[in-house]
C-alpha cells in the first residue's frame, strides 16, 4: 500500500487565490490550433471577454479572467515548455465583468444545439489535464455514434483533490453540468465512475438527485482506475481499440470539472476563466484554490524557507503523469489541476533484469521493457514506478511520440 499523500489537501475547502497585478494567458491551451487574438496593447478589457477567438473546429474560445488593460502580446512557455502566443493583462482590481455577456435560458429550456454551441462560446476544455475541446467531444462525425457519457470522477493521481473538493462543495452543478453534457451529446445512458472510498461524495451527488439520469460505478481507489481506457473497460465493459479514443466505442468521458464549469456558465453566463487546482507537497501553502487562468506559478505558490538549499522538482498536474517545469514563470492553463513541489530523486538507469514487474502492472497490458509497440500507452509511469532497474520508460514512449509526431508533420 502506497501512500497517495491526498491527505495534505483532502480537509481544505476550495477558496479564491486573489488574481496579480499582471497574467498572461495563453491563446493555446489545448489541442488543436491556437486561438485567434482579438485584441492589442493599449484595449480596455472587461473580466470575462473574448480576447482569442476559435477560428478552427478544434480550438477553444479564450476569455479575460480579470478586468483591466491590454498590457502587450508576448510569447511565453506554456506548462509543457512549447513557446505559445499570449495575451499579457494587467489587471486594474476592479474585477469588471462583461455587460455584454450572454444570458442563457434556464437549463431545462436548452436543446443539444444551444448546448453545443454555449460549449463552445465559454471556451470549455477537458479540465483533467488534456484539454481537449469539449464541443468536439459532444459532437461526433456522423459516423461515429455516441450512447454512454461517463463522469471521470475518480481523480486517482496522488497529491490531487481538486475534483474531490468540487464534488464534495458542489454536488448541485456538477449533477446540473452533467445532465447538459449528457444531453449536448445525446448519450442514452450516464455513468458516474467514482472511488469506492468517497461515500461522503456519493451521498452529496445521490441527494441531488444524480440517480434520476446516471448510474454509479464504484471504481476501486488504485492508480490508475481514472485513465480513460481502464475506466471505460471498467464501467461499460467496452474496450477501447489500439490507436483508439472513447468515441470508437460509443462513449464520450467528460471530467467534474468540466460539468461543474458548464453549470456555472449557464447560471451566470460568465466563461472559463478560472479553475480549481490543488496546490500540495512541500509548498508553504498546501490546499485547494480557484485560480485564475494566466496566473504565473509563481504567483500562485508559496515556496518553503529551504527552496534555495535543497533540491526541489515543481510538477505541473500529478506527480504520475504531470510534468516537471524548468522554471516558474508559467501561467496556469485550463488545463493545470495541480501543483506540487517534490524533492529531487535523481536515479540511475541499469539493465534490464528481464523482472517483469513492468509488463506485470501495466493496466494496458503492454511490454514496456521492449520499448516498442508502445503507441497505445498512456504514460501512466505506473512501470517505470515499479522498475527496479529504474529504466526510464515513460521518458522512452514520450521521446518515440515526440519524434513520430515530427515525422508525420515534416
Ligand atoms: S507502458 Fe508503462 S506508462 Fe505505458 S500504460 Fe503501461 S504501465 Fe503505463
Ligand atoms: S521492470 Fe524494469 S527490469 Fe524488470 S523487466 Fe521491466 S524494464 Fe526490465
Amino acid at each position: 500500500m502506497y501512500n497517495d499523500y491526498k491527505s495534505l489537501t483532502h480537509d481544505k475547502a476550495l477558496t479564491a487565490l486573489p488574481a496579480p497585478e499582471y497574467l498572461y494567458v495563453p491563446l493555446s491551451q489545448h489541442i488543436g490550433a491556437p486561438a485567434v487574438s482579438l485584441v492589442k496593447k493599449g484595449d480596455r478589457i472587461w473580466r470575462g471577454q473574448l480576447i482569442g477567438s476559435a477560428d478552427a473546429f478544434v480550438t477553444a474560445n479564450v476569455h479575460s479572467p480579470v478586468s483591466g488593460e491590454v498590457a502587450d502580446l508576448v510569447r511565453i512557455r506554456n506548462p509543457q515548455g512549447k513557446l505559445v502566443e499570449a495575451v499579457k493583462i494587467k489587471n486594474d482590481f476592479q474585477d469588471a465583468v462583461d455587460p455584454n455577456l450572454k444570458r442563457y435560458p434556464p437549463l431545462a429550456e436548452l436543446d443539444t444545439e444551444n448546448l453545443r454551441e454555449i460549449i463552445r462560446e465559454i471556451g470549455l476544455v477537458g479540465l483533467g489535464g488534456a484539454a481537449f475541446p469539449t464541443h468536439v467531444k459532444v459532437s461526433p462525425p456522423k459516423d461515429k455514434k455516441v450512447d454512454t457519457l461517463i463522469l471521470n470522477a475518480a481523480e486517482c493521481e496522488p497529491y490531487l483533490n481538486a475534483d474531490y473538493r468540487l464534488l464534495l462543495e458542489y454536488p448541485n452543478e456538477v449533477v446540473q453540468g452533467l445532465r447538459l453534457l449528457a444531453k449536448a451529446a445525446c448519450a442514452v445512458w450516464v455513468v458516474v465512475a467514482i472511488e469506492d472510498n468517497k461515500k461522503d461524495v456519493i451521498a452529496g451527488l445521490k441527494n441531488c438527485g444524480v440517480e434520476e439520469f446516471a448510474r454509479i460505478a464504484l471504481m476501486p481507489s488504485v492508480y490508475p482506475a481514472g485513465a480513460e481506457k481502464v475506466l471505460v473497460k471498467k464501467t461499460v465493459g467496452r474496450r477501447i481499440p489500439n490507436k483508439g479514443l472513447p468515441i470508437d466505442v460509443g462513449v464520450v468521458v467528460v471530467n467534474v470539472g468540466t460539468a461543474y464549469q458548464l453549470a456555472r456558465s449557464v447560471q451566470t453566463g460568465l466563461p472559463l476563466t478560472e479553475r480549481a487546482v490543488t496546490i500540495s507537497g512541500e509548498f508553504a501553502n498546501p490546499g485547494n484554490y480557484w485560480i485564475r487562468v494566466g496566473t504565473l506559478y509563481q504567483d500562485a505558490v508559496k515556496l518553503p524557507e529551504n527552496f534555495e538549499k535543497e533540491d526541489f522538482r515543481v510538477v505541473s498536474g500529478g506527480p504520475m503523469m504531470g510534468f516537471a517545469l524548468a522554471a516558474l514563470d508559467v501561467p496556469v492553463a485550463k488545463g493545470t489541476s495541480g501543483i506540487i513541489l517534490l524533492r529531487s530523486q535523481v536515479f540511475t538507469e541499469t539493465n534490464c533484469i528481464r523482472c517483469a514487474r513492468c509488463v506485470n502492472v501495466c493496466p494496458l497490458g503492454l511490454l514496456p521493457y521492449r520499448d516498442r509497440g508502445l503507441e497505445d500507452c498512456m504514460e501512466c509511469g505506473l512501470c517505470a514506478f515499479v522498475c527496479p532497474a529504474r529504466k526510464y520508460l515513460v521518458q522512452k514512449v514520450r521521446q518515440d511520440k515526440i519524434a513520430k509526431h515530427k515525422e508525420l508533420s515534416k
